[in-house]
């Protein structure tokens, strides 16, 4: 999700900023998916560096850092999936990552349907058979000859993929900046990034960026920040009626995101200390665009 959707959603997901690891491609590495293959070549590798230079964050080895929702895995399902199994949100501001499903921004177009090789064997789309090969009369083809054939999918693909070049400039690069030294030029810390996972940590960085950009956008924070105690605490509380093992150390996560946002508060009330954090960074009114923006999608 991009920040903006999640202040819109406030008080339905738990935000949280995810950081993992993107493998370089080098031209002739073979990606195969069940009977798909393929050789990479010299163009391929050159779109999936194009894709890195505009979407992700190189500190040695290559890195995404996104905005995400956050939730107890045990419930095994999204807060806005709604009891009669359709999207609550769909109408009101569904995310762009889901419009995008099932194919994936960061992988180049001509490769697409590997990405839908790989999804229909997953243990996710196993069963449900909306992925299949080949054109039929009621579905419309996705992807044919390495281009994307549908015409929806593929202007969902270039909004998310340009939300997270927003994202990039309005918050995360300088996340990235921020936690250079602690995090992305320490090996040690860099073994905290589960192998094909993501390392989670509390939206506060994002928060405290896109709070300095303005009065406004200050208040934003605040207000967001007051509502993701809220649901964090009703989300706990859920949780310790569950009495599940396996919720404990999400629960932990989310206390500590708790804390953090707690701390994050006192630093945004006090003007003083916001004021003179504003001297480092110049007013961005681009910034208080994008938070209240109706969707907080980039203009397409
Ligand atoms: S489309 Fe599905 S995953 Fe996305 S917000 Fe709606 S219910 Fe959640």
């Amino acid at each position: 999700m991009t920040l903006a959707e999640l202040f819109r959603h406030r008080d339905r997901f738990i935000g949280c900023i995810a950081i993992g690891r993107v493998p370089r491609r080098r031209p002739g590495e073979r990606v195969r998916v069940g009977r798909h293959e393929a050789v990479l070549d010299e163009a391929d590798c050159a779109a999936f560096e194009e894709i890195a230079d505009a979407l992700l964050y190189r500190a040695g080895e290559t890195f995404s850092i996104v905005a995400q929702g956050y939730d107890y895995p045990s419930l095994a399902r999204c807060p806005a999936l709604a009891d009669d199994g359709r999207c609550a949100i769909h109408l009101h501001g569904k995310p762009l990552t889901c419009e995008v499903v099932p194919l994936d921004p960061l992988v180049p177009d001509r490769l697409q349907h590997l990405v839908l090789a790989e999804r229909s064997q997953s243990a996710v789309y196993v069963g449900s058979a909306c992925i299949q090969e080949g054109p039929r009369a009621d579905a419309t083809l996705l992807v044919d000859e390495g281009c994307i054939a549908d015409v929806k999918a593929q202007a969902a693909l270039t909004r998310r993929r340009r939300a997270l070049e927003q994202e990039r400039a309005v918050w995360a690069q300088a996340v990235f900046d921020a936690l250079r030294a602690d995090l992305f030029d320490s090996p040690a810390a860099l073994a905290r990034i589960p192998a094909g996972g993501f390392l989670t940590i509390s939206l506060v960085p994002a928060l405290l960026t896109v709070a300095a950009a303005s009065t406004l956008c200050r208040t934003l924070c605040i207000d967001y920040v007051d509502s993701q105690l809220a649901l964090i605490e009703r989300s706990i509380a859920q949780a310790l009626t569950r009495r599940r093992l396996d919720d404990r150390p999400v629960t932990q996560q989310l206390r500590g995101f708790a804390n953090a946002y707690r701390h994050a508060r006192t630093r945004l009330v006090e003007a003083a200390n916001v004021e003179a954090d504003r001297d480092a960074f110049p007013s961005r009114p681009e910034v208080e665009a994008y938070l209240a923006s109706p969707a907080g999608n980039p203009a397409h």
